[in-house]
């Protein structure tokens, strides 16, 4: 066989591993590796047996029709998602129990039982219907995260309308954009959302975003904050007067397995973001499957996951995964630091979570404001710990466990994007020893591989492209609208294999290391280097909180390292600081890998979702523009970190 030399130098060794406990193991619905080894023999029957264990209106006929690169699943099975997630639980014990328990910014609670969540998606069913929306038509979806959000995104698969949510932080003009490609006719929102205290105008960002635009001919506004707002007549009307006069029966539409469920557009961490389009069957038997087995569901659980439902996590692990088995969720409407940095933990503490879900993001800021705030709380209800959307440095992943998890947690870091649907890459909790920083092993059924830019797979412990080599359920079925970008971006870098566009290696366990974009991937003297491991290096130093690295022009070496560090809370800068910091990435990866500029900074810019936006500073840092600003999310953004940059760079260390 020809094998490659790896394309990414790998460069990070991380030795601790973490089998679960023996009292974990025993309860864990998962105990042994047999799962995984059934499901790689014969992926397709493994599928089919996971969704058998859901409901279906009519049998499939086909597991997989598999058309290179579009593939569809459960090819005449009819289902509805709505139903999976709420009617199926209501002729049995769930019908009283909590689907979802809300907590506002302000401190307001709701619980709504599976049969209370009922009643309200069926009852906005039918006002999604008497303003005329039909089966296959888009409704955008703008709202803070409050009960009636995931109200609506059911409501809308009750009826087999597409929905395309808009994360609530995004600009009007995100939403225009976005409104007019998935030429939505109907937007729901709400006057107003809590954030630190303050209200984000929705309603107001609603009326500039479809100012001219004609598609959108109704605005549905839930009354949350009680702001002014004003109403259009004809076109805008109010949540509680619609749902006063609705009719409380919708019966769940018939849909085919491979009708899409929604639409949904990336963080744009990388560029223009994507309209993502997921199917219906397939999607659901993803994410019933994973959210089971990842985060080890029993009945008595209470489920956070932090993420908004902007986002796919929010989509997946907030709303269709917990519900399609019957799970309590807790849901979360503002910010984490609100009133004081320990709101997360207080309400771990008030409610008894017992599995939580969040972003190594969060988990950089919870280390930076320091101890104090965790340890003010009883967090012993915690059981499980899981994070997602950046590599976790093991710095980061070891203060998870010991300070949020009390050493008694596993944790699940899962690896996976808005294309992929569910998790990929994954611990299995009750069966997988884990190694902080990595995301351990492909979920089972799923095949992923590392290989070079010819498509061949490297030897362990190189670096090279992580690609998906057969479909599985929940993957993308297309870009909306835009089949051809979906073949060039994901088919056609590595024939006949799924590009993730992210690098890793494996090791000797055949375990991942994600080690970030390949965009970021830096070339230094002829070495090429992921931005992953030499974050992770500066992280690991006891004064560090936070880094990014970037490269820049280099007349000698090509490329050299740029890195900006944020300290922890109550750390000072001082002289000797770059030199320490030069020291620690020598000592602890290499020569190779010491930048030759250290900045320090109070914070980073970041996407809306809160991912480092290494392709802004990097353009800039290099001299570069930035070229089409149309491109990115919010092309205020720019100017946010060109003025951070200019800042940072007032002050070198
Ligand atoms: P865009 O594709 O528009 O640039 P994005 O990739 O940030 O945006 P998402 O789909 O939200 O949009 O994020 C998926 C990406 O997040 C992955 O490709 C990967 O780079 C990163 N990621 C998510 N989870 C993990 C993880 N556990 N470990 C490492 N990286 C992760
Ligand atoms: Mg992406």
């Amino acid at each position: 066989m020809v094998v490659s030399s790896g394309t990414i130098d790998s460069l990070l060794k991380e030795k601790e591993q973490y089998p679960p406990s023996a009292a974990f193991r025993k309860a864990a619905v998962l105990r042994s590796d047999s799962f995984r080894v059934d499901a790689a023999k014969d992926p397709e029957a493994f599928w089919a047996r996971m969704a058998k264990e859901l409901a279906w209106m009519a049998p499939w006929s086909k597991v997989l029709e598999w058309d290179p690169p579009f593939a569809k699943w459960f090819v005449g099975g009819k289902l509805n998602m709505s139903a999976n997630c709420l009617d199926r639980h209501l002729a049995g014990p769930r019908r009283n129990k909590a689907a979802i328990i809300w907590e506002g910014e302000p401190g307001e609670r709701r619980v709504l039982t599976y049969h209370d969540l009922w009643r309200e998606v069926n009852l906005f069913a039918n006002v999604l219907k008497g303003l005329g929306v039909k089966r296959g038509d888009r409704v955008t979806i703008y709202m803070p995260m409050i009960p009636e959000l995931p109200v609506a995104l059911l409501a809308c698969a009750r009826i087999g309308a597409v929905h395309s949510v808009i994360f609530g932080g995004f600009s009007a003009r995100a939403i225009r954009d976005r409104a007019e490609d998935a030429e939505s006719r109907l937007i729901v929102t709400a006057d107003g959302g809590y954030r630190r205290g303050a209200v984000l105008p929705l309603k107001k960002i609603v009326d500039e975003a479809i100012a001219d635009l004609d598609v959108v001919r109704h605005v549905v506004v839930f009354k949350r904050a009680g702001v002014e707002v004003s109403m259009r007549e004809g076109r805008d009307h109010w949540w509680h007067e619609l749902m006063a006069k609705a009719d409380a029966d919708c019966e769940p539409e018939a849909m085919d397995a491979t009708d899409p469920l929604f639409i949904l557009y990336t963080s744009g961490t990388t560029g223009k973001p994507k309209g993502i389009q997921h199917s219906t069957g397939g999607y659901l038997v993803g994410v019933a499957t994973t959210t089971k087995y990842v985060f080890d569901l029993k009945d008595e659980d209470l489920f956070w996951c932090t993420a908004d439902i902007g986002w796919v996590t929010g989509h997946s692990y907030i709303v269709y995964g917990p519900l399609a088995n019957g799970a309590s969720v807790f849901m979360y409407e503002g910010a984490p630091d609100w009133p004081e940095p320990d709101r997360f933990w207080r309400m771990i503490e008030e409610y008894d979570i017992t599995i939580l879900y969040t972003a190594p993001t969060a988990i950089r800021a919870f280390m930076r404001w320091g101890d104090e705030y965790p340890r003010r709380h009883d967090l012993s209800s915690l059981r499980l710990l899981g994070t997602v959307g950046e590599p976790i440095n093991p710095e980061a992943w070891r203060w998870y466990r010991k300070t949020i998890g009390g050493g008694r947690c596993p944790i699940v870091d899962t690896w996976w994007q808005t294309e992929t649907g569910m998790i990929l890459i994954t611990p299995l909790p009750g069966v997988t020893t884990t190694k902080p920083g990595s995301a351990t092993r492909p979920f089972p059924g799923i095949d992923a591989e590392v290989v070079d830019e010819k498509g061949l797979p490297v030897p362990m412990n190189k670096g090279g492209y992580l690609v998906i080599r057969k479909p599985w359920p929940s993957m993308l079925q297309t870009l909306y609208k835009d089949p051809e970008r979906y073949k060039q971006v994901y088919w056609s870098q590595v024939p006949g294999k799924y590009f993730t566009g992210d690098g890793a290696r494996m090791d000797e366990d055949q375990f991942f290391w994600l080690m970030g974009r390949i965009d970021d991937v830096i070339n230094v003297a002829g070495h090429r280097i992921g931005t992953m491991e030499v974050e992770s290096a500066l992280v690991s130093y006891r004064k560090v909180a936070e880094a990014a690295v970037v490269g820049k022009p280099h007349p000698v070496k090509g490329q050299s390292l740029v890195a900006y560090v944020v300290l922890k809370k109550g750390e000072g800068r001082s002289d000797e600081l770059k030199k320490e910091l030069q020291k620690h990435v020598r000592e602890a990866i290499g020569a190779i890998a010491v930048p030759d500029d250290v900045y320090i900074t109070e914070k980073l810019p970041k996407t809306r979702s809160g991912k480092i936006m290494r392709r802004v500073i990097r353009s800039l840092v290099s001299g570069q523009e930035i070229g089409d600003t149309t491109t990115l999310e919010d092309p205020g953004a720019v100017d946010e970190v060109r003025k951070w940059l200019a800042e940072v760079e007032a002050h070198p260390e």
